[in-house]
């Protein structure tokens, strides 16, 4: 098999036992990606010579049989958010388009202490605003399946460039389902730790409250490998929880769902949702059932409100959180005579008009007369929800959900239409507001286009999650490696 094709966890074994060099492995993935690049355009920094560089110098650490990370010489990717010091970091934004931070977020530096080589920065929405990386201030990226089609979004860059074999694993931010949404679209996993899990430190901030770093792989071995890499305290990110994690890999030998419930929610029965969506649940559905868990219907009242509750209080958040981006300190700088229209100028020229829509949005909601009638009703309406999901989660030990109404869009086709993008995160927004953990896995394909469906679990109950989804990986295979297509 193809290095560019096989799992990380592969490599890793592979680059231990000296059957391949780290210089090798990394010059396979260097050279898909930049065969691939031209047809999708999934990158906005590719990091060659610096990969190059890390490879050797971790070939030698081998050489000297020095004591490797579990992750030695496995290339992976990071969204345009995380920051990496002495290497731009954009957030696809002209805003940041030259800034180079002098630090490293904690997922990278965990990663590297584990032995991994980053090798590019990936595409993503403006600021991770949007669901197909069309908001991106400088390219759309290509559906490794259909490249006339979206990767989905805000992520897109890391989930087509997982797919289609740049990396084993890549890695992105979850605010309302940018790590899920693009996973399915493009038919990888991509996983939403647990509120708390994974430290968001030097990730650049969108709505504090929701956002969750986590990985897209193309096995569930790696994306179980990935998370015990990544999945640590850390002191410098306060909502890092402290506890200590379950040895996630352990999932990987559930073969039997005996005695556990699968809830499935009967709100989502009324919404329209794509033929091929539903077949890949009704499948995995039968497939938790031949494995002997029990199916339950759930009830979430509150879920319908979902989407309008979002997009008032991601946006706040978003408003606050982007009061920094004023041109004095960080990146884009407009000219300007005083103060007041440096400010004026910079937001003008940097932010692109979806970030500017939030923009108006959030601080509308949280101006003075109209921050109870919207940001704190909204906050009311999380704690209900939040309710619900614990409710339910007493009757059940996850819940199986679509991950999108539709299979990967085309380019252009809901540009024009802010709320119809906005619904394509109808199902995962819940999982982000109420801090729970979710995943999106393949569930086959229709029309040679990736169907993703979504395991849902109860705050910290990755392991719920991580048991079903290795007895439905046992039964339906690994996702394809996209890109034969092409
Ligand atoms: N698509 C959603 C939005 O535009 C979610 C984005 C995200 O999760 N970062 O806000």
């Amino acid at each position: 098999m193809k290095l560019y094709a096989r799992s990380a966890a592969d490599l890793a074994r592979s680059i231990r036992s000296k059957e391949h060099s780290v210089a090798e492995v990394v010059e396979a993935h260097l050279s898909r990606m930049e065969r691939m690049e031209p047809i999708l355009s999934a990158i906005i920094t590719p990091l060659k010579e610096e990969a190059r560089a890390r490879a050797s110098a971790l070939d030698i650490a081998l050489s000297r049989d020095e004591n490797p990370g579990p992750l030695t010489g496995v290339p992976f990717i990071v969204k345009d958010n995380f920051c990496t010091r002495g290497v731009r970091t954009t957030c696809a934004s002209r805003m940041l388009e030259g800034w180079v931070p002098p630090y490293d977020a904690t997922v990278v530096r965990y990663l590297e202490e584990a032995g991994a080589v980053l090798i590019g920065k990936a595409n993503m929405d403006e600021f991770a605003m949007g669901s197909s990386t069309e908001h991106s201030a400088f390219f759309t990226t290509g559906n490794p399946w259909d490249p006339r089609r979206v990767p989905g979004g805000s992520s897109g860059g890391s989930a087509a460039a997982c797919a289609a074999g740049y990396a084993p694993l890549a890695f992105g931010s979850d605010t309302g389902g940018s790590i899920r949404q693009p996973a399915a679209f493009c038919g990888v996993y991509g996983f939403k730790p647990t509120y708390g899990m994974v430290s968001r430190y030097g990730v650049v901030p969108f709505a504090s409250s929701l956002d969750q770093i986590g990985p897209f792989s193309r096995t569930l071995e790696d994306l179980l490998l990935a998370m015990e890499v990544i999945a640590r305290p850390d002191e410098r990110d306060a909502t890092c929880s402290r506890a200590l994690r379950p040895d996630f890999r352990k999932a990987l030998d559930v073969t039997d769902l005996r005695g556990k419930r699968v809830g499935l929610v009967k709100e989502f029965e009324g919404y329209d949702i794509d033929g091929a969506v539903i077949e890949s649940l009704r499948s995995a559905r039968e497939i938790l059932i031949d494995a002997g868990a029990s199916v339950v219907d759930v009830t979430l009242p509150t879920v319908g409100h979902g989407l309008a509750c979002y997009y008032i209080i991601a946006p706040a958040e978003a408003s606050s959180n982007l009061a920094r981006f004023d041109g004095v300190r960080y990146g884009f700088s407009a000219e300007a005579d005083s103060l007041i229209e440096l400010y004026h100028k910079t937001r003008q020229g940097g932010f692109g008009p979806e970030v500017k829509r939030r923009l108006l949005m959030g601080t509308y909601v949280l101006s003075s007369g109209y921050y109870d009638a919207y940001y704190n009703k909204a906050l009311k309406v999380v704690a209900i929800l939040r309710g619900e999901f614990d409710r339910a989660f007493s009757e059940v030990d996850f819940i199986l959900a679509p991950t999108t109404p539709t299979l990967p869009f085309r380019k252009g086709e809901n540009i024009g239409d802010p709320i119809r993008m906005y619904m394509s995160d109808l199902f995962t927004l819940p999982a982000n507001m109420a801090g729970l953990p979710a995943l999106s896995l393949n569930g086959g394909y229709s029309e040679g286009l990736p169907v993703g469906i979504q395991l849902i679990g109860p705050r910290f109950g990755e392991m719920e999650i991580f048991s079903a989804a290795a007895v439905i990986e046992k039964s339906l295979g690994l996702p394809r490696l996209a890109g034969g297509v092409l």
